[in-house]
């Protein structure tokens, strides 16, 4: 009893800053994605069931300007697309979502990521593509969100939603804006303003600040950050580091959501994990920070295991939510730890 009582008050110690008392959010990483081909319906289902928080979407436009759930503007490293449409490969050999219709792409059957090169899955020891029903589909945004809430209700569980805006410029460049299609579906679906369950994300800063100074998002904003010190579209994720940049951003934003690698390494096999300043820096600004992704089968370079992983983040770095590929382990991990 003594125990827990301590452990809850370490626990909201660390979670000032999110809207939740309830211990650090997790967030499954494209659904329940370490068990099931990432955002289908079924990987969502599945996330649900096993106690995520919240639930993420990739957001890519159709043709048509319907907005989709996958992860890339490409279809070639997880759908049949170049067996079905082998004439839509562009010069650069890839398949792009944009260039087919919803009706088209509706027709692809969804299957377990892999190597469009070789063939062969990304994770070796994950869901067997040879088994991938045809149900396997790619939803559209509308689809999804009605899926999560028909499941909040069935449940009684309310699981947010974490949808991510990708590559805006991209998109723009290719004739389509997809923040401004994308918003006005969030909001039919009751995600708007900040006490709504939603954390909108995006990996480039002019279209964080254009999503709230010029579209009128008045939800909760995450700027996402990639490996790299600067990106093309000129989002600079040194300066985003800095003690002037994280203040700069949290005029626009509520929170960052950086690779795990920017929180948290292991300097050598057998050392203690060395945590970056960036989480206290980006605390002191009152931005929340949702690094990504844990992976059981993928874990970054010289960390011991997937325990050492989570006491990392979450005890030693003192993150307030994470991207998991393993959502039952996450949430098990935080039950164990008391923060659940
Ligand atoms: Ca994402």
């Amino acid at each position: 009893m003594k125990t827990s009582v301590l452990l809850a008050a370490f626990w909201l110690g660390l979670v000032a800053h999110t809207a939740s008392a309830a211990g650090p959010l997790v967030i499954a990483h494209r659904g329940a994605s370490g068990y099931v081909p990432e955002h289908t319906l079924p990987a969502k289902a599945y996330a649900h069931a096993l106690g995520a928080d919240y639930l993420e979407q990739d957001i890519v436009l159709t043709r048509d300007d319907v907005p989709v759930v996958l992860h890339d503007i490409y279809l070639d490293t997880v759908s049949d697309v170049a067996v079905r449409f082998p004439d839509r490969k562009r010069a650069d050999g890839r398949f792009y979502a944009l260039d087919l219709s919803l009706a088209e792409l509706k027709q692809l059957r969804v299957r377990e990521r892999f190597n469009a090169k070789t063939g062969l899955p990304v994770y070796a020891l994950r869901y067997d593509s040879t088994n991938a029903p045809s149900t396997f589909a790619v939803s559209t945004l509308e689809e999804e969100l009605q899926f999560i809430q028909g499941l909040n209700r069935s449940t009684g569980r309310v699981a947010g939603i974490y949808p991510e805006i990708k590559q805006p410029k991209w998109h723009r460049e290719q004739g389509h804006d997809i923040s401004k299609i994308v918003l006005p579906v969030l909001a039919r679906y009751g995600y708007a303003t900040k006490a709504d369950a939603c954390f909108l994300q995006c990996f480039e800063y002019s279209e964080v600040k254009r999503l709230r100074n010029e579209l009128g998002w008045k939800g909760r904003l995450i700027q996402l950050y990639s490996t790299k010190a600067k990106e093309e579209d000129g989002s600079d994720f040194t300066y985003l580091s800095s003690p002037a940049g994280l203040k700069e951003l949290a005029a626009v934003a509520d929170g960052i959501g950086p690779p795990l690698g920017r929180i948290v390494t292991w300097p050598a096999a057998g050392a203690a994990p060395k945590v970056t300043e960036l989480v206290a820096l980006a605390h002191a600004a009152k931005l929340a920070v949702h690094p990504y992704t844990l992976r059981r089968d993928e874990l970054p370079k010289n960390c011991p295991s997937f325990e050492a992983l989570h006491v990392a983040a979450f005890r030693t770095a003192g993150v307030d939510g994470i991207f998991t590929d393993f959502t039952d382990v996450t949430v098990a991990w935080l039950k164990a730890n008391g923060a659940r």
